[in-house]
């Protein structure tokens, strides 16, 4: 097994590298006081950041998903916030339209999403409905006339308060008197947020990921196209569980990032603090928390990149034969988050630990790190619901032996 980078992949690591220390590092905490701009957006679609996963033919890069997820590392790196706001208008917007949308969606949206001249966002969760994503209420339904009406109102959406765009999940019916149940029904729409009966709640204010945008969604009888429903009418779960497939192996890229910064600000202020003579890297339990830090990154790393490999050996099909086993790709992509975030949470908690009091100073980047991981173990389904389906896999793998 070699698992060595290919030129390719080092030099696209190096150049992007450098992009993110000039144009995103800087800024880094002016994000973090003002939010997510569209200048930062624009600098990453030239930088083609954006268009990595999205197909040649619509102005993307077409590159693989290991390419994506070591692009994904290095920008989480450097700022969770531009990460996420960036990740929910090209990924968890983008991608299910470029996967799944007609010639007519993906050409009027994809090439200025790319370019970050427009913004979007994946509204899925409602106040009432997170987990368990079958029973969300918002509807939609044809007024007779080859419209459609959206009713009903979104939560915690990141990029709420400044998309352009979303797709909405709703619970689609031919007649408003007798909707759907359960999954059935259920129907992704394109909904342009500047439309007449949109509205939006105020930014919420958050313990973390301060720079991305995250709110609510109201919608008052929105009239749209009947071409703005993705696919068809009732394909909307299948295409929403894919797209949180997609954002846990991103989530595991968010992960690796920040263990990465972890070490690397942890080793450089454990080499220059002093404490009883000597610099505190000396202490046996602060190296300790080091090589913590170091175990937790590289078997992260690890698993990152086999399954970014794996997803694109798989080239979409949601099994592939691995090591003489037939392995649920949506299964590995959970217990990849499961295990990153786990890992990335408690390796915050030992970079500011190695800080010591300067750890909980805002001034340190690691106090911004602990405070922003917390999302990797929630958002794109808790980590009891990856629990849930990696055991799901698990038993069905049981009843075939
Ligand atoms: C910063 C941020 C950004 C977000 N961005 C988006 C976005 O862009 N789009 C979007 O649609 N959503 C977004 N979300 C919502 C996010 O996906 C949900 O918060 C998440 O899926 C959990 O849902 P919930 O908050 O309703 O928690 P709940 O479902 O109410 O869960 C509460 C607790 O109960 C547990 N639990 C629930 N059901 C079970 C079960 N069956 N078995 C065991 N335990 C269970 C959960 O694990 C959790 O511990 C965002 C959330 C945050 C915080």
């Amino acid at each position: 097994m070699d698992l060595t980078l290919d030129k390719e992949l080092e030099e696209f690591q190096q150049v992007f590298s450098r992009f993110c220390q000039e144009e995103i590092a800087p800024v880094a905490e002016q994000v973090e006081a003002n939010g997510v701009n569209g200048t930062i957006l624009e600098k990453l679609g030239k930088a083609g950041y954006l268009g990595l996963l999205h197909p040649e033919s619509q102005g993307g890069q077409g590159a693989s998903f290991l390419t994506a997820v070591m692009a994904q590392s290095i920008l989480a790196y450097h700022c969770g916030s531009t990460f996420f706001s960036s990740g929910a208008s090209a990924g968890l917007f983008g991608l299910p339209i470029s996967h799944y949308g007609s010639d007519e969606q993906k050409a009027r949206l994809i090439p200025e999403l790319i370019a970050g001249a427009k913004i979007g966002c994946l509204a899925v969760t409602e106040s009432s409905s997170g987990s368990d994503v079958a029973s969300i209420q918002t509807s939609v339904y044809p007024d007779g006339s080859g419209k459609l009406i959206l009713k009903g109102s979104k939560s915690y959406i990141t990029n709420a308060p400044i998309a352009d765009y979303a797709l909405v999940l709703a619970r689609y019916s031919r007649d408003p008197g007798k909707p759907s149940t359960g999954a059935s029904g259920l129907t992704l729409v394109i909904v342009d947020l500047h439309a007449d009966g949109v509205q939006r709640g105020a930014p919420l204010r958050k313990m973390g990921l301060r720079g991305s945008p995250t709110g609510e969604l109201y919608f008052d009888d929105v009239s749209i196209a009947e071409s703005c429903i993705l696919e068809k009418p009732g394909a909307g779960f299948r295409q929403t569980m894919k797209a949180f497939d997609w954002e846990r192996l991103s989530m595991g890229a968010y992960c690796v990032g920040v263990m990465q910064a972890c070490l690397d600000e942890s080793r450089n202020f454990a080499r220059n603090r002093k404490s009883f003579g000597k610099m505190i890297a000396k202490h046996q339990s602060v190296a300790f928390m080091l090589a913590d830090i170091k175990t937790r990154l590289e078997a992260s790393r690890l698993l990152l990149f086999e399954t970014a490999w794996l997803f694109d050996q798989a080239d979409g099909a949601p099994r592939i034969e691995h090591n003489g086993e037939s392995l649920d790709l949506s299964a590995r992509a959970s217990e990849l988050k499961l295990m990153t975030s786990q890992y990335a949470r408690e390796c915050t908690n030992l970079a500011v630990q190695v800080h010591g009091g300067a750890g909980y100073m805002d001034e340190y980047k690691v106090s911004r790190l602990y405070r922003d991981i917390k999302i990797a173990e929630i958002g794109g389904g808790t980590s009891e619901i990856q629990k849930q389906i990696i055991a799901r896999a698990e038993s069905k793998r049981a009843l075939r032996i």
